[in-house]
């Protein structure tokens, strides 16, 4: 049949990115993945699944958005893409430049266009650099990133992402990174009584000198890392210590921005500004590829006094179609106000999340910020025992979930975590939060004998 020489074909021809190689090339794909509406994606064979991760925290907007789909026809149809390179211009890029900055918050008043996250942060980390070359301190060219942190994997988006797996791959890594603990909200005020002190952004500055510091990047909520928010008062903190100490505070909004937290960009639920702020995913729901840095006025104002070539730039910087796709995707989300209906939902999620610690002892530590969710499994919580990490708690009663058809995904199992997130499309409804409730529900009563 068609469907087992696809399965054939990917096997054999298809290396599949974030898999166990092994693994894949025996059994193949899980599912193939044909058709989506809303909150529904259907695999080749016709069963459907809730996607309860807007597939990798993207797909904002839902599958099957036809006015995304006519837009990008629209303009492929008209020019499908045009060089952003040298002094060449396109109308899409133009005007999602301007409504970015319309959008962000503080200064941040132009935008340099990537195809990803990734390719973000590196951005962000070379145009931090250069800023300082500009400036006279070319001797500010170290990152400061958080433990537990995910900022890509091209090489020096890698170096700063702290999942170890990934941070470690293949060990491509550029020299004068360094983690933090992230939350230590009393060292980062500068309390050197703290315990944790050695293990802060001051203590890392003041150790390697601010004299030799490019950038601090951290993500307003961490996603992949294991969906943490951090406490109030924190990024306040990191941003007055790179003010204090004349570093680059960058934002990766790569997850958090576009509505996900319940407000545009991640940042504003504490009233920082950074000096660059990365995005990708969200900025298309997905249905391109797009990603950029949103500049600081002040930083802007130096690149542009630079009289010779910015050497930094992709193909697809900027490009037509791919904007043209995310100006009609902000165009929804202001238009549908997905950001209240994510207010909405935040209740509701944060409802079912209630319920499941009620009712299952072996859940706890929900964090619920908009639609970015996530809940841990312990063998006892009182205590906070982990379950043998031979168990793989999580990844059990994700697969529960997916026997439901429902998506989710177990962060950091591979070592040792239980940590399950949740993070559906924005136009997620009452209803289907409460069916993915109930699914949880019955997958976690499912293994519960399992688990013990
Ligand atoms: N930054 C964050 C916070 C992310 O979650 C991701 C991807 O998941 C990235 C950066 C990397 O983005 P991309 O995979 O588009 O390169």
């Amino acid at each position: 049949t068609i469907y087992q020489e696809l399965v054939e074909w990917d096997k054999k021809y298809f290396l599949h990115p974030t898999t166990v190689p092994k693994t894949h090339v025996e059994q193949g794909p899980k599912l193939i993945f044909s058709e989506g509406n809303g909150i529904y994606v259907t695999d080749i064979r016709g069963e459907s699944y809730i996607d309860g991760i807007s597939m990798l925290w993207n797909v904002n907007l839902g599958h099957g958005q036809k006015e995304l789909a006519e837009a990008a026809k629209e303009q492929m149809s008209k020019l499908a893409f045009s060089s952003s390179f040298v002094s060449y211009s396109n109308e899409p890029a133009i005007r999602l430049a301007e409504k970015l900055v319309s959008l962000s918050p503080g200064d941040l008043n132009a935008v340099f266009y990537t195809s990803g996250g990734s390719e973000s942060n590196d951005t962000a980390f070379k145009l931090a650099r250069f800023y300082w070359q500009l400036k006279g301190k070319p001797e500010k060219t170290k990152i400061i990133a958080l433990e537990r942190s995910y900022h890509g994997v091209t090489i020096a988006a890698q170096t700063a992402t702290n999942v170890p797996a990934f941070h470690e791959f293949s060990g491509s890594q550029i020299s004068g990174v360094f983690h933090a603990k992230p939350h230590l909200t009393h060292c980062e005020l500068g309390e050197r009584s703290d315990p944790n002190y050695e293990g802060c952004i001051r203590y890392i500055v003041e150790k390697e000198g601010a004299d030799t510091i490019a950038a601090v990047i951290l993500e307003p909520v961490q996603g992949s890392g294991g969906v943490y928010i951090p406490p109030e008062g924190y990024l306040q903190a990191v941003c007055k210590l790179c003010d204090e100490y004349n570093i680059l505070f960058i934002a990766d909004e790569v997850i958090c921005g576009f509505g996900r937290t319940g407000t545009m960009f991640g940042v504003e639920h504490w009233g920082v500004v950074p000096d660059l702020m990365t995005f990708a995913k969200g900025v298309t729901s997905g249905y391109a590829q797009l990603g950029g840095v949103l500049i600081k006025q002040s930083i802007r104002d130096t690149l542009v006094e630079y009289d010779d070539v910015l050497a930094h730039g992709f193909t697809y910087s900027g490009h037509s179609t791919a904007c043209a796709v995310g100006l009609k995707n902000i165009e929804i989300l202001e238009r549908e106000q997905i950001v209240q209906n994510v207010k909405n939902m935040e209740q509701e999620l944060k409802k079912g999340l209630k319920y499941l610690e009620d009712k299952h002892t072996i859940v706890a530590k929900s964090r619920v910020i908009g639609l970015l969710a996530g809940f841990e499994l312990f063998a006892d919580r009182d205590s906070e025992t982990p379950f043998d990490p031979t168990v793989k708690a999580a990844v059990k009663v994700v697969e529960e979930c997916f026997n439901r058809k429902l998506i989710l995904r177990a962060l950091r199992a591979n070592e040792g975590h239980n940590i399950i997130a949740i993070s559906p499309p924005l136009t997620i409804n009452k209803d289907e939060i409460e069916t993915m409730i109930q699914i949880i529900d019955d997958s976690i009563a499912a293994c519960k004998q399992d688990l013990m």
